[in-house]
């Protein structure tokens, strides 16, 4: 690790990040942390140096994501990160007991954050995907405002109440000059794996109308699939293990857009 031995830079590992990429929602639930995965692996697939920050302190999902349970190792200064299928991955999940409910206020929100950024050895990537807390408070602010953000990417799913929220996280972005690099439709329907029916679940289409409401870019939509699903939980994301499937390849699709 790069650890500087003097003055205020003490404790600090070298951010060397070319690019460091939002995810964010406005609300929970809606496939946030199963897409920031997937297109962080979708980018490492692209021969990309990757790094997947988990931000969502409030319900951290990397540990479950990557079916990850062991400690990162520190020298007490620190922290490296967990390497899986190519990618460094750090979660507040990795240093708090996952079943301690935490209680955050914005203020240990942006601490938490800034810790995982500097006190990390992430080395020298090209992109850090950020699995953003959901919501648009006073600490997703913050932390929109003080890590320099290349952009954000924002994930609804068609439903009218997700996206009255999403539009609440472009205005967010607005606000501190952070470039939306645009809105994903994930649960966008669901075909019967048995009939071949497709069902509109949550409505189709509401996140593309919306983001040419905001004048964002469109970068596409994930359906709604019990492979995501039993894949994400099994610790084995798809991208990871089925890079042929069709829904890996709707996850790449929107990395080459980004
Ligand atoms: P968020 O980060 O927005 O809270 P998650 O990524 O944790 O949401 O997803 C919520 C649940 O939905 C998880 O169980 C995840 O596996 C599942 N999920 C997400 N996207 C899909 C999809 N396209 N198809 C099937 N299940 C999905």
């Amino acid at each position: 690790p790069q650890v500087a031995t003097s003055g205020a830079e003490i404790r600090q590992a070298k951010l060397d990040v070319r690019h460091i990429i939002a995810i964010a929602s406005g609300k929970g639930g809606v496939g946030k942390s199963t897409t920031a995965a997937n297109i962080a692996l979708a980018l490492a697939g692209k021969n990309l140096r990757v790094g997947l920050l988990d931000a969502d302190v409030y319900g951290p999902s990397v540990p479950i994501l990557f079916g990850l349970t062991h400690k990162p190792e520190s020298d007490g200064k620190i922290i490296q990160p967990i390497t899986a299928y190519g990618i460094k991955l750090m979660s507040i999940g990795f240093l708090i007991d996952s079943n301690t409910a935490m209680v955050w206020r914005g203020p240990m929100v942006m601490s938490a954050i800034t810790q995982m950024l500097k006190d990390v050895d992430w080395g020298s990537l090209d992109v850090l995907v950020v699995d953003m807390p959901p919501g648009t408070g006073d600490a997703q602010l913050t932390m929109a405002q003080q890590t320099r953000l290349s952009g954000a990417v924002i994930v609804s799913t068609p439903q009218d109440i997700a996206l009255a929220d999403a539009r609440r996280g472009v205005a967010m972005f607005r606000k501190v000059d952070v470039p939306i690099l645009g809105v994903v439709e994930n649960m966008s329907y669901f075909c019967c794996p048995n009939c071949g029916t497709r069902t509109d679940i949550f409505g189709h289409g509401g996140a593309e109308a919306e983001a040419e409401r905001l004048g964002v870019a469109f970068l596409g939509e994930i359906p709604l699939h019990a492979r995501v699903r039993e894949l994400s939980d099994a610790g084995t994301p798809i991208v990871a293990v089925e890079p042929e499937s069709e829904h890996a390849k709707a996850y790449s699709a929107i990395a080459d857009m980004i």
